[in-house]
Parts: structure tokens; sequence; C-alpha cells
């Protein structure tokens, strides 16, 4: 009997996925992702590639970490090379797709990507983002570029300084749309969507869909294609989540006694405060462990040196806030500690999120406090999922030991104005003596098809004065916020 064909399981299995070449993508992108080692799309990509390419308008439902940006790079890359010229006018390399992010880190990591995908075509691409040097930006938008990622602000700077035209662009990407409302980036996307030409494609990603989200999005995308590919509460199903019980003041050792009784090794620790992340990295320095903090008070510069040294393996915790954390596309990263539960249940997701990528297991561990009950309680509701705290085992915290903590020497009074104030920085648009918001948890949206709703903001009407753009409302002077200079 003829064997020869036979595929073995394995190769059987694979057999009925999707591969990139089924997207008709042109050879000079199939060999970058073949370069790449992606064998197959991931579900995202199979889904959005096609649509894009159809020049849809499309509402991507996804985080980060399930290949989105190649699900939209790769279609941009593809019709863009209609224009591909090796010409060294500038004039012959107009901005012609623009994806805008919310913090500096994920906008690097987009253009990382762009550029390792468009590697073989003669597309240029270049990023800017705030908090470093203009010129090296200036320069490069000057000589010309096909694509362009940015953060809001340092975009609109370059566009009060007149080094940058986006009157040829053709795609519109706005990614981790939610970030950015949080972030308080609603007058700056208001201000760049009015720059574009009104005859283009718009692609916006989410992972999760506020009422004002659907809002924005109704403003300006077009018959939009809904694709959804991870629902917010899907991350947890391929996430070990653990939540351990312990006293407050036993947290920091807490975090000591799992990093060494589970031989951690790169994992992100999420605090709620920048002053808590960096404490909290002390701390943990001086227990002998290699960690490092990552928050919006830090320059680009250290925060870049931390990731990189992170992913170097330099570092083995990361301690980061919300928004700092936010798109760092660190791959397979085993493990994510919560040492304050996040104050909005969609925070715990997007934390989860960082860990069990590219459909890989992952442990999300979970410090309690009683004080935490409802913090849980809305996880719980968001996530549709019951986490019962349980007891840290062979744990003996300095604390119950009867020995003074570091935290026990300090004032408590102080580091608690000092934490609201903190938050107060961190979360821009939220008042420090407003309740924090409660945010739907559970939105039936999610569970039906995309209808289009009417414009509810007349956005494309409201005139643009480029020199009022340092005259935005305060904002998050952090990630993707505009330099200070
Ligand atoms: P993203 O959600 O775009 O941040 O991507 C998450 C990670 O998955 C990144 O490290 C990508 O390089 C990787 N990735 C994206 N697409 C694929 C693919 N088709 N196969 C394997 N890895 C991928």
């Amino acid at each position: 009997m003829p064997e020869l064909n036979t595929p073995t399981a394995p190769e059987a299995a694979t057999a009925s996925l999707p591969r990139f070449d089924d997207f008709g993508l042109a050879p000079p992108i199939l060999q970058a992702l073949a370069e790449q080692g992606y064998q197959h799309p991931t579900p995202i990509q199979a889904q959005a590639i096609p649509v894009v390419l159809q020049g849809r308008d499309v509402m991507g439902a996804a985080q980060t970490g399930t290949g989105k940006t190649a699900g939209f790079s790769l279609p941009i890359i593809q019709q863009l090379l209609s224009h591909a010229n090796t010409s060294a006018s500038p004039a012959r390399h107009p901005v012609r797709a623009l994806i805008l992010t919310p913090t500096r880190e994920l906008a690097d990591q987009v253009a990382d990507n762009v550029k390792s995908y468009s590697r073989h075509t003669p597309l240029r691409s270049a990023v800017v983002f705030g908090g470093i040097d203009m010129a090296p930006q200036t320069a490069a938008l000057r000589a010309g570029v096909e694509i362009l990622i940015a953060t809001p602000g340092r975009l609109l700077d370059h566009v009060q300084q007149k080094t940058l035209n986006l009157s040829q662009t053709e795609i519109f990407v706005m990614d981790e749309a939610d970030r950015m409302l949080d972030m308080g980036f609603l007058p700056d996307l208001q201000r760049i969507i009015n720059l574009l030409p009104k005859q283009r494609q718009n692609l916006m990603f989410s992972a999760t869909f506020s009422p004002e989200i659907k809002k924005l999005a109704s403003s300006f995308l077009k018959n939009p294609q809904l694709i959804e590919v991870a629902r917010s509460n899907a991350t947890a199903e391929r996430v070990t989540q653990i939540i351990y019980k312990v006293e407050e003041e036993a947290k920091r050792d807490a975090v000591v006694h799992l990093l060494k009784q589970r031989e951690i090794r790169q994992v992100i620790v999420f605090s709620n405060t920048k002053i808590g992340a960096s404490r909290l990295a002390r701390e943990l320095e001086r227990a002998g462990v290699k960690a490092s903090a990552i928050h919006g008070d830090k320059t680009q510069a250290e925060r870049m040196a931390a990731l990189e040294a992170f992913k170097a393996g330099g570092i083995d915790v990361l301690v980061a806030t919300d928004v700092a954390a936010r798109g760092l596309d660190i791959a397979e990263l085993p493990c994510v500690i919560n040492y304050d539960l996040p104050y909005n249940a969609e925070d715990y997701v997007h934390r989860i999120g960082r860990t069990g990528r590219a459909g890989a297991s992952g442990d999300a561990l979970s410090l309690y406090c009683e004080k935490d009950a409802r913090l849980l309680a809305d996880i719980e509701k968001l996530i549709k999922q019951k986490l019962t705290p349980v007891e840290l085992e062979d744990f003996h915290p300095r604390s119950a030991r009867g020995e003074r903590t570091d935290r026990s020497e300090r004032s408590d009074r102080s580091d608690r104005q000092a934490d609201r104030s903190d938050r107060r920085t961190e979360r821009a648009p939220r008042s420090a003596s407003a309740p924090i918001p409660r945010k739907e948890k559970v939105d039936p949206w999610f569970l039906k098809p995309y209808e289009p709703a009417a414009p509810a903001v007349p956005i494309e009407e409201k005139p643009v004065d480029p020199r009022n753009t340092k005259a935005a409302p305060k904002r998050a002077a952090l990630l993707g916020g505009r330099s200070k200079t």
C-alpha cells in the first residue's frame, strides 16, 4: 500500500488550519512571515486579513497577545504595495497608513512588527512618540514614510510643527482604543481624525467595549465588520488563576515567598500605584530578587532599559502599574502576580492576558486582603467565574512572627496620602476625590453582532486648529503622552 502522502497525526491536525498564502499576500510579505517563524495565522489574523484586504472598516474585539498587530499590519502592507517605490523623493512617500497607539511601548512594538513584516518591500515606516527628542523623528518624516505609527500627543506636536502631513492617509488604525479613552486621549483623537481625508479605511481595535468606545466607533467607522476572537473573559480559560488570602502587611513577604516557592522567573507584578510599584521593587531587591519598577514617573529611557533588561533575563521581576504594562509584548510570560487587585475588573483581564499568550498556558496569582471583597466580586462577575481565596502554603510572614516589616516602620498615613496623589496622576482623567467609577461589567453588546448606530458625535464637523493642540485638557503625562519639552 503506498503510504507516501499520508499525513502523520500532527500534520493532519495542522493541515486544516488556514495558511498565510491563502490570503493572496505578496511573496515579499510571505517571505518575511516565514523568516519570523509564523506558520499559521492566529484566529484574529484569519478573520481580519481578508476583511481588511477588501477595504472594509473593521471593529476588532481583541487584546494584545492575540496577534492582532499582524492582523492589521499585513493587509495594510499588502494594500500599500501598489504605491511602493524606491524613489528618493519624499513626495513619493506620503503617509498612507496611520496607526495610533496609546503608549510609547506599544507604538515601538507595533513599529518593530511593521518593519519586520515589510522588510522585503520598498515601503517605509517610522514611529513617533513623546518623551524623546523630536529631531530624529522629524528627519524620518521629512524623508517620507508610507506607514506611520504614533502616540496621539507627539503626532499632534509634529502636525503643529508642520513636519507631518496626513492629507494622503488612506488607512487609519486606532489600536487599544479603550486604553486611549482611559488615558484621556479623546480630544486628541478627534483632532487627529479631523486631519485625515474623509475617504479612508478605518480599523479600530479594543479589548473592551464601554458605551464610550461604542460612541467613538459609531462616530468614525463606516459599516464596520465586527471581528471578535477573544471576549473579555476568554483569556481566563487558559490561565490558571489562584487567589491567595494574605494580611495587608504581609503582601510583600508573600510575593517573595511565591517567587521562591514556585521558582518563578520572568514575572510582572502589578501594583495599583506608582509609589507602591517603586516601593515593592526596592523591597524585592533587598530580599535578593532582581526587580525593577516600570511606571509613568520613570523616564522613557528608564522604562525601555527596564523592559530590555527584563526581556534579556537581567531582571526577573518587573513591577508595573496598569498603564505602564499596557501593550507590553513579552512573549510566553509564564506568570503574573497581582500584588493589588485592580480597581477596575477589566484591568484584571488585561493583566492576566500578559500570560497564557498565543495559546500557551500561564499562571495568574493574586494577593487578596479582606478589604478587597468588592473588587474580587467585580472580577468574578466580569469573568463569570468563581475565584475562592486560598491560604498560601508554608507562608510564615515576618508580621505574623511579630517582626517589624518595612511598612510598619513607616508612617502609614503619609503612605496613604502619597498613594492617593499617585493614583490621581497615574489615571489623570479620574478625580481622586470622586469614587472609583463603576464600569459596565458584562456588556451584552459583546454577545451580539455589531449594529452601526447613527453618529453620536459630529466629529467631522468640528474645525481643527492645530495651534490649539497644546491646550488639550489635562491627561496623564505618561506613556504616549505629550512630551514635556
Ligand atoms: P500581538 O497581539 O500583535 O501583540 O502579538 C502577540 C505575539 O504573537 C507577538 O509576539 C507576535 O510576534 C506573535 N505572533 C503574531 N502572529 C503570530 C503567528 N501567526 N504565529 C506565531 N506568533 C505570532
